[in-house]
Parts: C-alpha cells; structure tokens; sequence
C-alpha cells in the first residue's frame, strides 16, 4: 500500500510517497532523518527455500511445548545456529504476567547456554492461535527484537527471522537491525 501525504503550497496540492514527506525545518540545522527497511514477503511457507521451510517447521514442534493459559496465544520459536544444530524455544507464561518469556528469547538464551559462543544464522517464529485464524505473520516484541540484535551485534553477523502467523503469509527479514531502528547498544556504555 502506497500511503500518501497531501502537501500543501500556496496555490496548490500535491501527492508525495511517504518517504518525501514534506519537512520544513523551523530551527536552523534541524534535520529530518528517515529509517528505511525491508522485508520479504511470501504467500505460504510453500515459497521459502527449504532450509527456511524446515526451521519453521521446527517452530511449529515448538508450539507444543508452550504454556500459555492466560492468553491462549501458543509461541514457537527454532534457532538455527551455524554448527546445524536447531533449539526450540516457547512462550512460558506466569499468573504474575510481567515474568512470562516470549519464545523466541527463551530458545535464544537456551542456544547460547547449550552451545555458547555458536553463531546463530536464523530464527523461525511462529504460533497457534485458539481460532487458529491468524494468517499475517507476527513479529517479535521489542523486548525479544533487543536480545536477538545483542546476538547479532555480538557475533558480528546478521541474524534471519523467518515469521509466520497460524498459516498463510511469510516474512523473512536478514537482519534484526531492520526492524530496530535507533537502536540502543553497548558502544553508548
Ligand atoms: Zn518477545
């Protein structure tokens, strides 16, 4: 979807693509600055190459171990990490709700705990709705997109998300820095 922004001038209206929107600065040296990202599309996990319709298949193992009462929104998660060994990871959830883990977090902090200092190459996340009705893919939650990217920042190699809802559509994003602009890490320390 192209969205479109009506700039007005003094004697006339235009239509600019999202990424020109007008700007006029009022204070001297203010600058505007636009993030630009990208991410795949495919209609089903049918379209992915095998490697990444097979470490989403790992996801959907996943789902069976989530524990996700309050909710009912199952989470699965499968890290592949370059050795070719895959960690599955779920939504753990708790009554206290903040201390619930999200998926794809617990199999990223389990992968580094099993097989410490291994470069992880791709997470797949998926879940399993009650209606099993979700057919856009779900991204990960900023808590989770900031663990992922410390790994990717650590191991100085960008780190594929392969995400599907119940079904249907399929992201694919090559790196965590697409989907954390302005993000926060250690050189700020
Ligand atoms: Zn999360």
């Amino acid at each position: 979807m192209l969205i479109l922004l009506i700039c007005e001038s003094k004697n006339f209206q235009r239509k600019i693509p999202l990424p020109e929107r007008c700007f006029k600065p009022k204070i001297k040296g203010m600058k505007k600055i636009l993030f630009s990202a990208e991410y795949l599309s495919y209609p089903d996990e049918k379209a992915l190459n095998s490697n990444d319709a097979e470490l989403l298949a790992e996801a959907k193992k996943a789902l069976k171990t989530s524990y996700s009462p309050y909710s009912k929104f199952k989470v699965g998660a499968a890290v592949l990490l370059e050795n070719g060994e895959i960690v599955h990871g779920s939504n753990q959830e708790n009554a206290a709700f903040p201390v619930t883990i999200c998926a794809e977090r617990n199999a990223a902090f389990a992968a580094a705990v099993r097989f410490p200092g291994v470069t992880i190459s791709a997470v797949a996340i998926t879940v399993e709705t009650q209606t099993k009705g979700l057919h856009k893919p779900v991204p990960p939650c900023g808590s989770c997109r900031q663990v992922l990217l410390e790994y990717e920042l650590r191991q100085e190699k960008d780190i594929k998300l392969i995400l599907q809802g119940d079904s249907g559509e399929v992201y694919t994003v090559s790196s965590l820095k697409d989907i954390l602009p302005l993000l926060f890490d250690a050189s700020f320390l």
